[in-house]
């Protein structure tokens, strides 16, 4: 199921026709394009971006983007349409977000495009169905994935690799305690939340308020298995 295909794809309002071409900037690669059409708010996106595979969608975002807050960096990639409701494009958009988050926030935005480069090639192993087929599910897997980069962890290090396999076992931990079935959108809020605990704990970086900032589902409507109220990020009137 297609997401707003008539609204936006950002706020979900109806989409604005004006006769003249207006300068705007696309959500997704902060390219300037001329064109007739934005919702009210004024949000766009470009023909390219809308044709980009769910992997270059995220990888773009996250290099153009000066946002700190992981969490709305990943519900907005998840209004794109390139990013399925479930798919192994979360495996890369968990560390993806992470990674961009803790280098804004960090002040090294210069060393962020060869992270990214690093956790897409390393994401692309990491295949759909691990939550179910291996009991460990990609977006927790993700979260082990960051940590590895931010850390330099390698099979020989001592800490960074113990740090490392802490993240995932943790993030694996808070996803299992829900059950199933799989949902990545669910599991990639958790995978998000755990990992900016981890980081405020051992690396005395806050990503975001983790503490206080409330996670609301928007995507039930796109998901079947959706477990309603026994999920921590469901809201019914949404
Ligand atoms: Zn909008
Ligand atoms: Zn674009």
């Amino acid at each position: 199921m297609k997401k707003h295909n008539i609204n936006c794809m950002i706020c979900g309002e109806e989409l604005i026709y004006s006769t003249e071409n207006r300068e705007l900037e696309c959500i997704y690669c902060g390219g300037i394009y001329k064109s007739n059409t934005s919702c009210k708010s004024g949000h766009y996106v470009c023909d390219i971006c809308h044709s980009k595979d769910g992997i270059d969608t995220i990888y773009d975002y996250c290099l153009k983007t000066n946002k700190d807050n992981p969490v709305e960096m990943a519900i907005e990639l998840m209004k794109s349409n390139n990013i399925n409701m479930h798919g192994p494009e979360h495996h890369f958009l968990v560390p993806a977000v992470l990674l961009t988050s803790y280098y804004n926030v960090s002040g090294q935005k210069d060393i962020k495009a060869k992270k990214l480069r690093i956790a897409r090639e390393r994401a692309k192993k990491i295949p759909g169905g691990m939550c179910g087929n291996y009991g460990s599910c990609g977006a927790g897997i993700g979260a082990g994935l960051f940590i590895s980069i931010i850390s330099e962890a390698t099979p020989l290090t001592r800490e960074s690799w113990g740090s490392a396999n802490k993240m995932t076992g943790r993030a694996l931990t808070k996803i299992g305690e829900i059950g199933g079935p799989r949902c990545c959108k669910r599991t990639t809020f958790i995978a998000i939340r755990e990992a900016s605990k981890f980081v405020d704990e051992n690396f005395g970086i806050k990503l975001y308020e983790y503490d206080k900032y409330k996670i609301i589902c928007e995507f039930k409507k796109f998901n079947k298995q959706c477990i309603g109220v026994e999920c921590p990020f469901y809201k019914p009137s949404v």
